[in-house]
């Protein structure tokens, strides 16, 4: 079982309470326009969700993988894209509490002050998502500087970004080559390219992230060249699992609670459908897949918490943590329509609005197929 500290329980009652009255009445219509939430950014800023990752020294919460969860799981609760925004500044700014050196970090925390505080994590090029590894988007020394030329594909909270977290080519091919600069959106020749026209997932400011002859300072280079993927591979640990992960069962359990209440309420040729065995079976087993799906997420962040994201295990714990809750996540939400019938088929339906959003997180941060493959490789050796 798992027992909260104080401190994870209060942050954890917070972020309900802000889940509830804040980002939860907003859902229906962000979902309808897209526009990104300059609303949630000012709630999380006031709430110091934004620099949660931080330790307290640079004004951050100080926060463990067990807590990052615990938010992430609380706003997805209420609506599966508020979180987006929390999970690629918090991963951005991990990254750089971890590899930047103190000077960079002062300066970057400076620098998003001055803005939306939001930063993205640019990885994925339109031919290199699963294979990421082969980028192309170079990084060319140039005197005091690098000259970024190429173009990044799907990027989350691109649209408003303050700072980018960018991985490059510096070197020869595959993951020996690749490096990781900051691009500031204020720099000449850097543009965002077209928003991604995207089934769910509304107001998450997915961008095409374009570098035209960007000339960036060697001074933004995090940690060493070539030693991005090692970067790269320590943080993907920690982000499937408080990001990814916590994302999709939250969500599920935004559709379990939804369904739950319509049941409750509904009536059937004049019987209440709570009656029906074949509704309260499918509702017992939507509960039995994502306490589970919890139960191994939380498993997951408390022995990350003790051992450290490159613990040995701990990556096969994370592989199944975040393809079993995204799988959960698809499976509930799609339950949750079938049993509100034709309604819930619907657009405008919250029940609807989860589904489309489950499908993104059995995609996004390392696709489940992957997920199994790194999952069995790991089992095989
Ligand atoms: C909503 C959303 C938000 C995103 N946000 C970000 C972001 O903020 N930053 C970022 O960098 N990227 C982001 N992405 C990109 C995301 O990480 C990629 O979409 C993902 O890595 C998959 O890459 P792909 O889309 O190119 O699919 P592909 O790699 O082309 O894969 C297509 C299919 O083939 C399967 N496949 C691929 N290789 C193998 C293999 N070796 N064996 C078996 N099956 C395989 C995949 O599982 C998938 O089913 C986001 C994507 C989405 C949908």
């Amino acid at each position: 079982m798992v027992e909260f500290t104080e401190e994870q329980k209060r942050v954890r009652d917070t972020v309900r309470k802000i889940a509830e009255e804040k980002v939860a009445p907003r859902a229906a219509e962000i979902d309808e326009t897209d526009e990104f939430p300059l609303d949630y950014v000012d709630v999380y800023a006031k709430n110091g969700l934004l620099k949660a990752t931080l330790p307290k020294s640079s004004g951050g919460l100080d926060a463990d993988t067990m807590t990052l969860c615990l938010i992430v799981e609380e706003l997805a609760r209420a609506y599966a894209s508020a979180p987006q925004m929390l999970i690629t500044t918090g991963a951005v700014l991990q990254v750089l509490s971890k590899a930047a050196t103190t000077a960079q970090l002062q300066r970057f925390l400076k620098r998003l002050e001055k803005g939306t505080h939001i930063c993205s994590f640019a990885l994925t090029e339109a031919n290199y998502g699963s294979d990421a590894g082969n980028l192309q988007t170079r990084a060319v020394p140039d005197g005091d500087n690098y000259v970024v030329n190429g173009s990044k594909a799907f990027i989350t909270s691109g649209e408003v970004a303050e700072l980018n977290l960018v991985f490059v080519r510096t070197g020869g091919r595959g993951t020996k080559g690749i490096s990781v600069i900051v691009v500031d959106k204020n720099s000449h020749g850097f543009h965002v390219g077209n928003k991604e026209h995207k089934m769910g997932f509304a107001g998450t400011g997915t961008v095409e992230l374009i570098f035209d002859d960007v000339e960036v300072s060697k001074d933004n280079l995090i940690g060493k060249e070539n030693e991005g993927w090692r970067l790269l591979t320590n943080i993907a640990n920690m982000m499937r699992v408080w990001g990814a992960g916590s994302t999709a069962m939250g969500n599920a359990q935004g559709a379990l609670d939804d369904v739950v209440e319509y049941v409750r309420e509904e009536v059937q040729s004049g019987k209440p459908e709570v009656d029906f065995q074949a509704i309260q079976f499918m509702l017992a087993d939507m509960a039995i897949s994502v306490e589970t799906a919890r139960s191994l997420i939380y498993r997951t962040a408390y022995v990350m918490d003790r051992n450290g994201a490159s613990f040995k295990d701990v990556e096969t714990l994370v592989c199944m943590s975040k393809c079993y809750a995204a799988d959960v996540g698809m499976k509930v939400t799609s339950d949750a329509v079938q049993i509100v019938g034709g309604y819930g088929y619907t657009k405008g339906s919250s029940i609807e609005r989860r589904m489309r959003d489950a499908k993104s997180v059995q995609i996004y941060d390392g696709s489940n197929q992957i997920q199994r493959i790194v999952a069995a490789r790991n089992l095989l050796s």
